[in-house]
């Protein structure tokens, strides 16, 4: 596609929060009159897909302490269910099953659950936790568990088919979607005031507004907009905290073990939902009955007929490295530094066997080969949605972001002046502001 001199809205990276604001920002300019999809332009470095979106899990489930973000993601779940095929979604659920130092945490989110209408069973104590996933499948055997909360929505969705699905309906809407052309700055009237043009490799693009879905990228995108490197954060006792770096990088631990996904049926034959455990109890090694790990540790999985086999993940590990010194690029299973290795497939596989006989003696078929990617995370690892520079809305997930398909529907919103309720609690000026969410018992730094 040759590179248009001017473009209305110009968008920033083709992968699930792009795309998805560029569709539905089509269809809100559409209804109100106002223009169409021809008015959108996505402009990406590499290719559809080419980032997080494309390597993401791919789980979809509203279990998260903070309030504001179960409202977003039950919001998001919607959108899922709204088209299934489309989306390459699976309805399968959701099961976060704790140890009794999260119970708390965990029945405060099933009580949530149960005020905002999102269906859900709460099962608490160590015998009735047993017996209910003894009751889904016949050889569970996680030790230390008394809490085990079943969403009944939510699942998983395809990484790259949901992507290309959006992509397909962005299209039809008019959308253009400009590939291997990199954004590499900014152009404005004043400095620091409103974008009046996109700059790129192979060219510079007028626009009216800017959006940046730029996923792990997020921070170099970030500093072409000269806003800050590091934010003074105000807690709840009204202690500053200054020069906290804006961005840090987890990497993501992922792999497949390469059985045939059916051996994940439930009980009755039925596909199983997601699987979450955070267990505090001695994981052993299956390899040698070595203790692993006596310290708080978690895992997911689900079967997936795409990645062939069991597919799913241990807790991040956070980049040691300035973030300054990170190369995002090559990203994903190309990255030299951020892949999985030996070690990651022996405590998933360990913990996979802990959790479920039928997993043991299959650590043989753990597939070898390169997974995992990094992520951008923010000061408290939750997102940031708001609008920077009067024209320019940056959507920085800090990588919970798969899920989150209904932001770009309520960013497009925002863009054509419905501001909105679900987003307002992600402003920047939280952090100035000691607006802050509360904090979980979890490993993961997303729950
Ligand atoms: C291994 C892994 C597993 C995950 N699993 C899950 C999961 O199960 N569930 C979940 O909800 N989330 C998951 N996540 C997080 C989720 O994938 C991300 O939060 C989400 O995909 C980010 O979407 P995005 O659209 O912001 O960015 P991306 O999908 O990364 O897209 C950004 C795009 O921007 C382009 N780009 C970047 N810089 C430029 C530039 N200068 N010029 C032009 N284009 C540019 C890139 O090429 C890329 O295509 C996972 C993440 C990882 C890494």
């Amino acid at each position: 596609m040759a590179i248009p001199h001017h473009c209305k809205y110009v968008i920033i990276g083709a992968g699930i929060h792009g795309l998805s604001t560029a569709y539905h920002l089509a269809q809100e300019l559409r209804t109100r009159g106002i223009g169409s999809g021809r008015d959108i332009l996505v402009v990406d470095k590499t290719a559809i897909a080419a980032g997080a979106s494309g390597i993401a899990c791919g789980v979809v489930r509203n279990n998260y302490f903070q309030p504001a973000m179960r409202e977003l993601m039950a919001y998001c779940v919607e959108l899922w269910e709204s088209e299934p095929q489309a989306y390459s979604y699976h309805p399968v659920g959701y099961m976060q099953i704790s140890p009794e130092s999260m119970h708390a945490d965990v029945a405060s989110i099933a009580a949530q659950q149960r005020a905002i209408g999102y269906e859900s069973v709460f099962v608490e104590g160590a015998r009735d936790a047993d017996a209910y996933m003894k009751s889904l499948f016949h050889d569970w055997r996680a030790q230390g568990i008394t809490s085990v909360l079943h969403e009944k929505r939510g699942g998983y969705a395809n990484n790259t088919a949901s992507i290309y699905g959006l992509a397909d309906k962005a299209e039809s809407a008019g959308v253009r979607i400009l590939t291997g052309c990199r954004v590499t700055g900014f152009k404005s009237s004043a400095a620091g005031g409103a974008i009046t043009a996109v700059e790129t490799e192979r060219g510079e693009i007028g626009c009216d507004y800017v959006v940046v879905g730029a996923g792990p990228w997020v921070k170099s995108v970030w500093e072409m907009l000269g806003l800050p490197k590091t934010v003074t954060i105000k807690d709840s006792a009204g202690g500053l905290h200054h020069d906290l770096p804006m961005w840090v990088y987890w990497s993501l631990q992922e792999g497949t073990l390469g059985v045939d996904p059916a051996i994940q049926k439930t009980n009755d034959g039925a596909p199983p939902p997601v699987i979450h455990v955070d267990s505090d109890a001695p994981l052993y090694s299956v390899v040698d009955g070595s203790l692993i790990t006596d310290r708080m540790w978690g895992i997911y999985y689900k079967p997936d007929f795409k990645f062939g086999g069991i597919q799913g993940g241990a807790a991040p590990i956070k980049v040691a490295r300035d973030p300054d010194r990170v190369a995002v690029d090559p990203y994903g299973p190309e990255s030299p530094d951020f892949v999985v290795g030996a070690e990651f497939a022996h405590m998933w596989c360990s913990a996979l066997a802990h959790c479920q006989a039928r997993f043991e003696g299959q650590i043989g078929k753990y597939k070898n080969q390169p997974s995992g990617g990094i992520g951008a995370f923010t000061p408290d690892s939750l997102p940031v949605f708001d609008v920077f520079r009067e024209n320019c809305y940056v959507i920085a997930d800090s990588n919970h972001g798969y899920k989150m398909l209904g932001v770009g529907k309520l960013v497009a919103g925002e863009i054509c002046g419905a501001p909105s309720t679900l987003l307002a609690p992600f402003r920047f000026s939280r952090y100035a502001e000691g607006k802050l969410h509360p904090v979980s018992h979890s490993p993961f730094p997303w729950s």
